[in-house]
């Protein structure tokens, strides 16, 4: 069996081109929906993330603020800036990119979002709703994951999903995920002593991790469903995921490729919620 490609940028292409036609019908009963982007320090990495995602925003209509900051900002005076965005009413979303300098605790900036404006989806607030099963935003990266598994009609109900990696904003959200969808729900970590012995199991794999080669060929059962969320290095330098790629092809029913499969669907994801914040803005 040879693996279909589950293509992120065709899916995001197509999404994107919903927000955009949606952002216009929002501009004509008079509201704009803005994200604002919030960069303290030089970080290259995250230099590259903001601006992949302003120019998402620009592609999509949605107005964006960029807010460059030095890295010796202080955490008050960022708290400063949260809050005055939260006040902000031309502002939907707001972004603080991670990570911050070391002398700022994100944990606190984070929670100084506003939920209702929280379109990344780390508040305590919007873990609660997704945990609870209430309204809120859930987290880009896994609701990513989720929206691909629905383009390819994938039923979840009944279906045994590991997930591999419980950090807050893709393992443990993930997992929760799957479980609101109906699948009866692993998650492996570190510490998991035999990782083939459950990956074999499942029907759907979710490997985030950020080690490659995490997850190979003997360790996937035949027709698994494979999602890819890991962004390593390979030895050449070359974008790769957590996944050996090539060998797993040879046994999944579907596979997400790095790049091209969670990555943009994780920018674009942030595109929906911002929209979807703006929306309720309009509605109340
Ligand atoms: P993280 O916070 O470092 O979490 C990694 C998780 O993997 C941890 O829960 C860790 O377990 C687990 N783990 C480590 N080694 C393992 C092993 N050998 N077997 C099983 N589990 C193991 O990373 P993250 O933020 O969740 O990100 C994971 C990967 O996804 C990274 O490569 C990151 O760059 C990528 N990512 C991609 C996107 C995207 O848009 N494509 C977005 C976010 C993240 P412990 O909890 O026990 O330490």
């Amino acid at each position: 069996m040879t693996a279909s490609i589950i293509d992120g940028n065709a899916l995001s292409a197509l999404l994107r081109q919903q927000v955009t036609d949606q952002v216009k019908a929002l501009q004509a009963r008079g509201v704009n929906p803005g994200l604002a982007v919030i960069l303290v320090g030089d970080n290259p990495a995250s230099q590259v993330y903001v601006r992949n995602k302003v120019k998402a925003c620009e592609q999509t209509g949605i107005h964006s603020l960029l807010e460059k900051h030095d890295a010796a900002m202080t955490e008050a005076e960022l708290l400063a800036r949260v809050h005055a965005l939260n006040q902000d009413k031309q502002i939907h979303g707001i972004l603080v990119q991670l990570p911050l300098p070391a002398h700022i605790n994100a944990e606190k900036v984070i929670e100084a979002i506003a939920p209702e404006k929280d379109v990344d989806g780390f508040h305590v607030a919007s873990a609660g709703a997704l945990m609870t099963g209430l309204p809120g935003y859930w987290p880009c990266t896994p609701h990513g994951c989720m929206k691909m598994l629905e383009h390819i009609g994938y039923s979840l109900r009944g279906k045994h999903a590991v997930v591999i990696g419980r950090s807050n904003i893709v393992g443990k959200p993930m997992a929760l995920m799957l479980l609101q969808a109906h699948a009866t729900v692993t998650i492996c970590h570190s510490a998991t002593p035999d990782l083939k012995a459950h990956t074999l199991q499942a029907d759907v794999i979710v490997a985030a991790v950020g080690k490659r080669n995490v997850l190979t060929a003997d360790m996937v059962k035949p027709g698994a469903v494979v999602i890819d969320v890991g962004m390593n290095r390979d030895d050449e330098g070359k974008l790769c995921g957590d996944v050996d790629y090539e060998g797993v092809k040879q046994v999944a029913s579907y596979i997400t490729p790095v790049p091209g499969g969670v990555g943009p669907m994780t920018i674009t994801m942030l595109l929906v919620n911002t929209l979807a914040s703006a929306e309720q803005h309009a509605a109340s």
